[in-house]
């Protein structure tokens, strides 16, 4: 893949956390055909569109970044959506990509296809070994199904498909919605706006004892690339830091970073989803690729960009 650098390359959802962050990846290494689609132009959960849009572009690889996602809130008051989006985008891009030509594809899910009380750290024979946790299973049964389809692909039809499996993510062009974001984004938008506001307190959902892992985006970017050029086997992969901090830990830190001085008030009556999900990467290491991007400095990178961004 690295090799080939005028292939033409479909990222899909290149405006998300993870598809934007590949996109700059590809760039800094001279991929210059990248074909990449607004959702305006293309909608991913339209099957007809899907299809006409590989018979026309015929990508050689594809990246499969884009999928509805949120926090513990979204994916607890949207369940219709979060599972009925995903099956659909993914069975779309995957089986069109298949059936256009396409060498290599890499579809991207998340730490939560495993089971609520995996054994810690999470090793990749977890998958459906027991019950998934509540507050989003129906997002990781859609995630479970795009990993069972690549590799049901690769096993009928001797076709390239991998999948990933990236643990928390953060970083630019992250979803800071109040409500519907990811813990570490939605923190950091109420301490600015605390900070900004001169409020005295925020409040922190949960007990603050869940324990999670966190990856910067670009380290996953990285990864992707790594995996597209080094891996073409059955199994899924996970890619984590190896890194786990508590809600609480991980509170003070974006609070440290944004410079609030305030108090944290936990609320309890919010659900705290999963106890712990540190996944275990040593797949990946063993291949050869390690993780560059601490948690602090990953924070101050995040929040400048948060600053120079916020007013859009
Ligand atoms: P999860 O990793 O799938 O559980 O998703 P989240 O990132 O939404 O939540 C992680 C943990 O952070 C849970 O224990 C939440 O209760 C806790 N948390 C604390 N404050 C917030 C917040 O403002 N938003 C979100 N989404 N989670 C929060």
């Amino acid at each position: 893949f690295l090799s080939d650098t005028s292939a033409k390359v479909f990222v899909a959802g290149h405006r998300g956390l993870v598809g934007s962050a590949i996109v700059r990846r590809l760039h800094s290494l001279g991929f210059a055909n990248l074909v990449l689609r607004s959702h305006s132009d293309l909608d991913l959960t339209c099957q007809s569109a899907v299809e006409s849009f590989f018979t026309t572009e015929k990508p050689d690889y594809v990246i499969l970044a884009a999928a509805k996602v949120g926090g513990i809130h979204a994916n607890n008051t949207y369940p219709a959506e979060f599972i009925a989006v995903n099956l659909q985008i993914q069975t779309n891009v995957i089986d069109s990509s298949y059936r256009n030509g396409v060498k290599k594809l890499l579809f991207l899910g998340s730490s939560c296809i495993y089971p609520k009380f995996a054994p810690q750290p999470i090793v990749e024979e977890a998958l459906l070994t027991a019950p998934l946790e509540p507050t989003n299973e129906w997002y990781a049964v859609a995630k479970i199904a795009g990993i069972k389809m690549c590799q049901a692909y690769r096993l009928q039809y001797s076709w390239d498909a991998i999948s990933g499996m990236p643990t928390n993510l953060y970083g630019p062009n992250d979803n800071f919605h109040p409500e519907n974001s990811h813990v570490l984004p939605a923190l950091m938008r109420r301490f600015h706006e605390a900070k900004v506001k001169g409020a005295k307190e925020v409040v922190v959902w949960g007990t603050g004892s869940p324990l999670r892992e966190f990856l910067h985006v670009d380290d996953l970017a990285d990864a992707v690339v790594f995996l597209m050029d080094k891996y073409s086997d059955l199994g899924h992969v996970n890619v984590g830091s190896g890194k786990e901090v508590t809600i609480k830990e991980l509170a003070e830190l974006v609070k440290e970073v944004v410079g609030f001085n305030g108090e944290l008030v936990w609320d309890s009556t919010k659900p705290d989803g999963t106890p712990r999900k540190l996944m275990d990467s040593s797949k990946l290491a063993n291949m050869g690729w390690t993780p560059k991007i601490s948690l602090k400095d990953g924070l101050h990178d995040t929040y400048k960009w948060y600053v120079e961004n916020v007013s859009q």
